[in-house]
């Protein structure tokens, strides 16, 4: 089994025909592995772009490609045409997927079709790679200089923010991480239906606790030192996209903030609850009277 690494770089452009912007695909860059992850072939194309004439400033400042580069490069249909040939299979991958909703937007301009020809087998290395690097409560997506850095690849020999370049260097955090069963369930079928509803999904975040899918026990928060059940002693304040509210325990008087966010992923309903420790000024807890002597003793001791 071969393994490709894709990496595209694009051009924000607008569409008349649209009526919106859209990323243009300029060029390809990829790298053909075996199983043992050893080099075989790369292959780079870069695309004539027929959205937007003329590239940004920023594009060519950090792709170092000029107009005049993208003038003798193929039509993008042309491209996947010959990329089809060149990865037929193999298994897709890309850090992350927004060179995958970029092929299919692309793909749906030009062609009329939203489906990726070349794509049977996929997988996310991003996903991949941070599951391996980082404890499941990650929050941020990685970069790939970042991951590159945690594994101490030294990136300086790889041409940046160029698509061939991209891709070799994802390749070096491949090679430090690779192990076919722990790959296993990261390679996804890229031919069904479902796949492409899941890469097009966008997460929403609610932000109406009267949403039908917020359940009580959702805004309900337990004292971090003693366990039972805590008050809430003021109103839900929505902040960053997630709710924040003061409570009290009345059992050992602990003070503290609740947050709350919601994030409709397309797995479904992700809840995230976090407690902050309680800072006078901010909260709305001050007229709520010091808790009985005997329960602050008992608070103490547990602590
Ligand atoms: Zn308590």
């Amino acid at each position: 089994m071969d393994f490709v690494i894709l990496d595209l770089e694009w051009n924000g452009a607008y569409s008349r025909r649209l009526k919106k912007f859209m990323n243009e695909i300029i060029e390809f860059g990829a790298v053909r592995v075996d199983d043992r992850l050893r080099i075989k072939d790369t292959f780079e194309a870069l695309i004539h772009p027929q959205v937007g004439k003329k590239i940004s400033g920023k594009i060519k400042l950090l792709t170092s490609i000029t107009n005049e580069d993208l003038e003798g490069g193929l039509q993008f249909m042309q491209a996947v045409g010959q990329f089809c040939k060149w990865a037929e299979g193999s298994v897709i991958m890309t850090w992350g997927t927004s060179d995958i909703l970029a092929l299919i937007e692309n793909c749906r301009y030009f062609c009329g079709s939203g489906r990726i020809p070349f794509l049977s087998r996929y997988v996310d290395l991003q996903a991949y790679c941070e599951h391996l690097l980082c404890a499941d409560n990650t929050k941020q997506q990685m970069g790939l200089s970042t991951a590159a850095g945690l594994l101490q690849i030294d990136d300086s020999g790889f041409d940046h923010h160029r698509a061939l370049g991209d891709s070799l260097l994802t390749l070096r955090c491949f090679q430090k991480l690779y192990s076919s069963e722990k790959l296993e369930p990261f390679i996804q079928n890229a031919e069904s239906d479902e796949f492409y509803r899941k890469m097009e999904f966008k997460t929403t975040t609610i932000c109406d606790l009267n949403d039908p899918l917020v359940s009580k026990q959702d805004l309900s928060f337990h004292c971090i030192q003693c366990g039972h059940l805590a008050h809430r002693c003021g109103k839900w304040h929505l902040k960053n996209k997630s709710f924040h509210a003061a409570f009290y325990c009345r059992h050992c008087g602990y003070k503290f903030l609740g947050r709350v966010q919601f994030k409709l992923k397309y797995e479904g309903l992700k809840v995230k609850k976090t407690v902050q420790p309680y800072i006078e000024e901010t909260a709305e807890c001050k007229n709520q009277k010091s808790p009985p002597a005997k329960i602050e003793a008992k608070s103490s001791r547990n602590m």
